[in-house]
């Protein structure tokens, strides 16, 4: 049976020319706003990633400001937007451009694949998007598209299937002047038609009569993909840990998980007040009040922290207990990067009334 990929570049591009998000990096179209953006996507949800972009381009407006950046104002500048190894990678490729391409962002889909953190699909959007090169930009939006389109049952996980369609959508574009629109109309139709959870808007999609799933009514049996290893859980005791209007801070190893960001102290285990004190005396803090405070489950892809947690006032004047820090509101605000997992214990404890 002849593939039903080709016939979808018209109705599609049709339907992207009226029905576009409108979306901050679509009005910077130079390709550094485009990797930028790219790069916060992955993972990321675009409404979380709007605020961010803005700020970043803000703060950053060049590739050559990007490589020159300290790692605490990078950290910071993505803090909340999860898997920091991007941001560090955003980095060491700008110091490539700079270093190696006159700080301008190659073109070719085979230059930009060679800088790190640049994979197959974000190369292909900024070389579709940016240089309107006819390169495909395959990512799960797409593989759904297409996998619904023509009941397609392989594993999508499998690098030959995402292969196969990077070829077959290849083939479709080399004769296309508009690569850049369609990547962005399969993204779109992917985020906001033919939608991952829950049943498709069908009968909003300008491919539907192309459509095998449809036709069958068999839209929820694709994509096809093997069912995820049950996440790992630890649980872990938080001390939030307060001294003359200041907050103990401790930094993560350079390597793994969060590494480089702060956190407040803690440890593996959910401990028992007696033993939450022994740990504090442990550390050298000498405790002045002590009370329970609120509870925080956080979810990472493979792994999910149970948290609870201690507020706790120490008694004046220890301020060198080893190897925290201690911070004003200020400094943890505007200067420390601080992950998700932790913001909920800063906003909501950290600066209510001292106990009397
Ligand atoms: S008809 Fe439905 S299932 Fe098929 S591509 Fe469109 S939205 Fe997806």
């Amino acid at each position: 049976m002849p593939s039903l990929i080709p016939n979808i570049a018209s109705p599609l591009l049709s339907w992207y020319h009226q029905h576009a998000r409108s979306l901050p990096w679509r009005d910077h179209p130079d390709p550094y706003a485009i990797w930028v953006s790219e790069i916060m996507l992955q993972q990321t949800r675009v409404e979380a990633v709007k605020v961010y972009f803005e700020r970043f381009l803000q703060q950053l407006p060049t590739i050559s400001d990007l490589a020159n950046a300290d790692e605490q104002t990078l950290l910071k500048l993505w803090e909340g937007l999860g898997y920091y190894s991007r941001v560090r990678n955003l980095q060491k490729a700008a110091q490539v451009v700079v270093l190696e391409h006159g700080g301008q962002l190659p073109s070719s889909f085979d230059e930009l694949k060679k800088l790190p953190g640049i994979g197959d699909y974000t190369a292909g959007a900024i070389a579709s998007m940016a240089f309107q090169c006819p390169v495909p930009a395959v990512d799960g939006n797409v593989l759904r598209v297409m996998t619904r389109l023509t009941t397609d049952d392989r594993d999508i996980t499998k690098p030959a299937v995402k292969k196969d369609y990077f070829c077959q959508i290849e083939t479709l574009l080399k004769p296309l002047s508009r690569s850049g629109d369609f990547n962005q109309a399969v993204m779109d139709l992917g985020a906001t038609v033919c939608l991952p959870n829950g049943l498709p808007k069908c009968e909003s999609c300008p491919i539907s009569h192309l459509c095998q799933a449809f036709a069958q009514n068999r839209m929820l049996e694709f994509p096809v993909k093997p069912s995820k290893k049950p996440r790992k859980i630890e649980k872990h005791t938080i001390f939030l840990l307060r001294q003359n209007d200041r907050v103990a801070l401790v930094k993560r190893p350079d390597s793994g998980l969060l590494a480089g960001l702060w956190e407040f102290p803690h440890v593996q285990g959910a401990l028992s007040l007696k033993h939450a004190v022994a740990q504090l005396e442990q550390w050298g803090i000498q405790t002045k009040h002590i009370e329970k405070s609120i509870p925080h489950t956080h979810i990472f892809s493979h792994i999910e922290w149970r948290m609870s947690s201690y507020l706790v006032t120490g008694k004046e004047h220890q301020f060198s207990s080893f190897p925290f820090i201690w911070v004003s509101k200020e400094q943890l605000l505007q200067t420390y990067p601080l992950p998700s997992a932790f913001q909920p214990f800063a906003s909501d404890l950290l600066w209510k009334e001292k106990p009397v």
